[in-house]
């Protein structure tokens, strides 16, 4: 019933864009941050690793995150599900626009999404925060792994210079990329958003759903946006991407 009441908002929708959540992983075996007993920060302390500790202690930083770290790096290995996968079709039937994640897993890409705004940032680089230059996140990892703490950049060391190494990703108290900007306009340009696997608690992503002409929500639990939402499915998102993709595929019958 929901699936065929959102398959037809999507087809009535002239341009739809997807916004996805730690929610829409836990299928492919990454645990979200939230879901009680579950959730990452059950186990890692969030404030253990701000941008503020990382600028101006890097050394308690790298200590205090090095399990955290070694738990992302261990992310890498995680396959699409079927939700990713539903939204790289959804994509190439020209039926949704764009994929804005707050996933930092590439998983859509790996499933094949094109257009894929990471405003996380993601697990696959690390760059110096002296030279700026970019390098793998397995490069840092490794290097944190074998106790050079904090971790120091090559290009900057055959210089006679010390640079340290951070992730690609954003941490609290950093600002946002570039990539949050273009999905504020995408969001802004779009008939309708679909939320997929989000608490909806992190700000300014929770942002997003208000900035389209509607949206919708597809969540396990209850979230503080569903009131406003056009519907609200409390459902995984493996099985609701896939009853919806077919509701999709069923218009050309
Ligand atoms: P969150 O943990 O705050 O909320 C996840 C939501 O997804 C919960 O409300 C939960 O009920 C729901 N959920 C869990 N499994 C689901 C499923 N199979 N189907 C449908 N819903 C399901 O996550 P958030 O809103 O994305 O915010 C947390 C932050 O955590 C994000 O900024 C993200 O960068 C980061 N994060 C990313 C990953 C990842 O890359 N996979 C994993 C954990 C956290």
């Amino acid at each position: 019933m929901k699936a065929k009441l959102i398959s037809k908002l999507i087809l009535s929708s002239k341009k739809t864009v997807v916004l996805t959540g730690a929610g829409i992983s836990t299928e492919s075996g990454i645990p979200d941050f939230r879901s009680p007993d579950s959730g990452i920060w059950t186990k890692f302390d969030p404030f253990s690793m701000t941008s503020d500790i990382l600028y101006n202690d890097p050394e308690k930083f790298y200590r205090n995150g090095l399990k955290f770290l070694e738990f992302l790096y261990s992310m890498r290995n995680s396959e699409p599900n079927k939700a990713h996968i539903a939204l790289a079709e959804m994509e190439k039937l020209g039926l949704i626009s764009a994929v804005i994640t707050q996933n930092i897993d590439s998983l859509h890409k790996k499933a094949g999404s094109k257009k894929v705004y990471e405003i996380h940032g993601s697990l696959m680089e690390a760059y110096c925060m002296r030279c700026k230059s970019r390098t793998s996140f397995d490069e840092l990892v490794e290097k944190v792994s074998s106790g050079n703490i904090p971790p120091d950049c090559s290009v900057c060391s055959k210089n006679g210079k010390r640079g340290i190494l951070r992730p690609d990703l954003v941490l609290f108290g950093d600002l946002l990329p570039e990539s949050f900007n273009i999905s504020v306009r995408e969001a802004g340009s779009s008939d309708m958003l679909m939320v997929v696997g989000s608490s909806l608690e992190v700000s300014p992503a929770n942002q997003l759903p208000m900035e389209s002409k509607k949206f919708i929500i597809i969540n396990r639990e209850a979230t503080y946006y569903d009131g406003m939402a056009e519907i609200v499915w409390h459902e995984s998102a493996g099985v609701a991407l896939e009853e919806i993709l077919d509701e999709l595929k069923k218009r050309d019958d």
